[in-house]
């Protein structure tokens, strides 16, 4: 029945496959039968697979067993998810917190609680897809700006009459691997009396000495900002959540359909996020983190290969097209490395999309290199 569909992605090389690791998370994983060393993970700190998560998971498996069995409101979650939730609240210097299962659950549930019907919502264009998707179920106009374009969104704020404004951006990029101009956009948002909604997927862990990219912007907590992050990427885990002022965080908990209607997270993941916080903390993997970056981006720079854009350890290479993007990456893994391509409409403008953890050698950034050399 979707033959011909499936056909049609495949001759405009757009068909997406599965790629399953028969490793555990790490600088060197299995995949196909075939040790590579992975440049598409975004287990940023190398926690993914840390002996203390681990651990934690264990115990937490054996006191509460493996499945919520309901949902928050339903006595599905444990102290567990409520000390952590206490923990995110204090780690990002808001009142409150609330979890969700992903990252992806969190911006398709929260954004729709805080903008609905008569509201309206300001949008970078090059948002992550579960914020467009968040944008969408919440069923208010949404203005999309010209990415990072402050005298565009300006423009569409000044423009606008509604009894809500919500801006709303990634505060890293998640392919791009650039920053949003988070002052400016606070400043944007005060001005024009608007809520400023983050997310920073990618800054937790990574930016502002671990504590993320509002940090990093030296913005700290105010009423009228909704800290979104994932415990999926840099802390090695799983689950969305939202930190901000308690009314939000209370209102959401009311009206956000993925947290209300979906079982909540097993124990163990919660443990395990619990322990990342505190490797995030001491910031564990961190300097690391950031010499591997370093070393990649110079690295790439000195072969002519442009990686301006970047300001983090997403490290996107544009390529010709998708299927450039596809020899590339299929030639980078008969050479040992996986790096994977990034193709529309996950982006305009395919791309090798490299991310750099604290787990790699300098050996393996240097291989990287020279592969890519040989194959662009
Ligand atoms: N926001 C951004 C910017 C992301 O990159 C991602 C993950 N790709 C998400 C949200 C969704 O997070 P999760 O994987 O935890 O669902």
């Amino acid at each position: 029945m979707f033959k011909d569909d499936l056909d049609k992605l495949k001759d405009a090389d757009l068909l997406r496959e599965i790629h399953d690791r028969e490793s555990a998370q790490g600088a060197m994983i299995v995949l196909r039968g075939q040790e590579c060393i992975n440049f598409g993970s975004n287990d940023y700190l190398g926690l993914a697979n840390h002996p203390a998560l681990i651990k934690a998971a264990q115990d937490a498996t054996g006191m509460f067993g493996t499945g919520g069995g309901a949902s928050r409101l339903l006595a599905g979650g444990t102290g567990l998810h409520e000390t952590l939730e206490a923990g995110l609240a204090e780690f990002k210097g808001t009142p409150s917190a609330i979890l969700f299962n992903s990252g992806y659950s969190a911006n398709t549930g929260a954004i729709p609680a805080l903008a609905h019907d008569e509201d309206i919502i300001f949008s970078d264009e090059l948002n992550h897809a579960s914020i467009i998707d968040g944008c969408r179920l919440a069923r208010a106009d949404t203005h999309i700006y010209k990415h990072k374009n402050m005298g565009h969104l300006e423009e569409l704020l000044k423009n606008t009459q509604a009894r809500r404004k919500l801006i709303v951006s990634d505060t890293v990029f998640s392919m791009e691997g650039d920053l949003a101009p988070l002052k400016e956009l606070k400043a944007l948002a005060d001005n024009y009396d608007a809520m400023l909604y983050t997310d920073d997927a990618h800054g937790m862990g990574v930016l502002g000495a671990g504590r993320g990219a509002l940090a990093h912007a030296e913005l700290t907590h105010a009423p009228n900002i909704i800290q979104m992050g994932t415990l999926s990427k840099a802390a090695g885990s799983m689950g969305g959540f939202i930190a901000a002022h308690e009314d939000m965080i209370h209102w959401i908990l009311n009206k956000a359909r993925p947290f209300i209607f979906s079982t909540a997270l097993p124990p163990s993941t919660i443990a395990a996020s619990l322990s990342a916080l505190e490797l995030i903390k001491n910031q564990t993997g961190l300097k690391k983190l950031w010499e591997n970056r370093t070393h990649m981006a110079e690295g790439l720079k000195e072969k002519g290969i442009n990686t301006e854009i970047s300001k983090t350890p997403i490290i996107p290479i544009q390529t010709k097209n998708s299927s450039d993007a596809l020899r590339i990456s299929r030639e980078l893994f008969e050479r040992g490395f996986y790096a994977p391509a990034i193709r529309p409409p996950t982006v305009s403008m395919p791309m090798i999309r490299i991310t750099v953890t604290a787990e790699h050698a300098s050996s393996d950034i240097d291989g990287l290199i020279e592969a890519l050399c040989a194959v662009l």
